[in-house]
């Protein structure tokens, strides 16, 4: 299932919600009795407003708790990022209780319908009215702090990075200033989006592009990839498992110049930590800015460092951002790879599935 999380309907506060409700009863039911009128008629009329008020609760609750996604319907790659953002118990519950809220209204309209033909007078089937909606008003009330929730994961919902998880997707790792946004901006089109993660300072870099008539997502991740694993936290990590369901190839970007700061030892030593959470997807080792320090004038030690990737028949190409040599192959490289990896990907499903249980039960 596909959800859109950009189109929720707001999630009005108790008090909203109340005089939504309440004001559009009075609008639809306007009251046209007198106390003259045959007691049936006089009945009729209160029970039509009661039934008309608790059908109106009914339709609206039953709409916030279709529209907010189930997270046993969807996509893993969201059912782990909705979890480490809003907490996966919380959310429940707060659906939970909306749809509690919703049958309690319902059994309060049942309820004063029946009692309604008790009224003998246009008083007491007025004042029976009054305790019906003051009721389902109550009920709503006590559901004050899940609507502001609700609201509150809507509209940060709809900030989310919008990541199509059925979409193939390329994800760029490695060292600050390695070269990995140069990279993005160069093959993608200019609409690139940037996203804030909510739990840490992180932002995350969207682009798309084209390959073989198909539509591809390029996702920077500066901050989330670009340090060892042992010095993350829990959310931080998450995060990252949640990116290892997405249909991808992981770019490692290596910076040959070594001017953003790291050796190529320290670049090789950082693949090396962050490798365990790819092992179902093709890595590709991309050595960037070769214009600075091309591959043939790399000492013998760093040329000692790059042999273990040719030894774990692990693809090394090299480009540079500046001059764009090499730039295009590194992308028709990258997409073919994944290309070729689908059929092995389905088979390896199960696999992900329990290295990821493995990491959380870890952590
Ligand atoms: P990121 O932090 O990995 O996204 O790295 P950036 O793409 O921001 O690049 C960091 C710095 O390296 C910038 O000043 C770029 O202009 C520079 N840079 C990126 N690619 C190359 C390259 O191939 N050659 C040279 N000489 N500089 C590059």
């Amino acid at each position: 299932v596909l959800y859109n999380f950009k189109k929720i309907t707001v999630v009005p506060t108790a008090k909203d919600f109340i005089n939504i409700m309440l004001s559009k009863t009075q609008r639809k039911t306007p009251t046209v009795v007198h106390k003259h009128y045959k007691i049936s008629r006089i009945r009729s009329f209160y029970t039509r407003k009661v039934r008309y008020t608790q059908q109106n609760f009914n339709e609206r609750l039953s709409m916030i708790i279709q529209e907010f996604p189930k997270l046993d319907n969807i996509h893993p790659f969201y059912a782990d990022l909705m979890n480490i953002l809003y907490d996966k118990d919380h959310y429940k519950l707060a659906l939970g209780q909306l749809n509690q809220a919703r049958h309690l209204i319902d059994n309060v309209g049942k309820d004063y319908v029946r009692l309604m033909k008790f009224g003998d007078s246009l008083y007491r089937c007025k004042m029976l009215k009054k305790a019906a909606l003051g009721r389902m008003a109550t009920i709503m009330k006590r559901q004050a702090p899940n609507l502001v929730y609700l609201e509150q994961v809507r509209q940060h919902l709809s900030r989310l990075p919008s990541i199509d998880p059925y979409t193939r997707t390329l994800i760029l790792c490695g060292f600050p200033n390695v070269g990995k946004s140069s990279f993005l901006n160069k093959i993608t089109r200019a609409d690139v989006e940037v996203h804030s993660y909510a739990f840490t300072t992180k932002s995350l870099y969207v682009g798309h592009t084209d390959y073989k008539y198909l539509r591809w997502q390029v996702v920077d991740t500066p901050g989330v990839l670009d340090h060892p694993l042992e010095e993350r936290n829990v959310i931080e990590m998450q995060a990252v498992t949640a990116l290892a369901h997405l249909r991808a190839a992981i770019l490692y970007f290596i910076d040959v110049s070594e001017q953003c700061g790291h050796s190529i030892a320290e670049q090789v030593k950082l693949y090396e930590s962050i490798k365990p959470l790819f092992t179902n997807k093709p890595l590709l080792v991309v050595c960037n800015k070769v214009d600075v320090t091309p591959m043939d004038q790399l000492s013998e030690a760093n040329r000692e460092a790059l042999s273990i990737f040719e030894k774990n028949n692990v693809p090394l190409l090299s480009m540079s951002a500046v001059t764009d040599e090499g730039v295009m192959e590194v992308k028709q490289q990258a997409c073919d790879t994944l290309l070729a990896y689908r059929i092995e990907n389905k088979i390896q499903a199960k696999k992900v599935d329990s290295i990821l249980n493995r990491l959380h039960v870890a952590l």
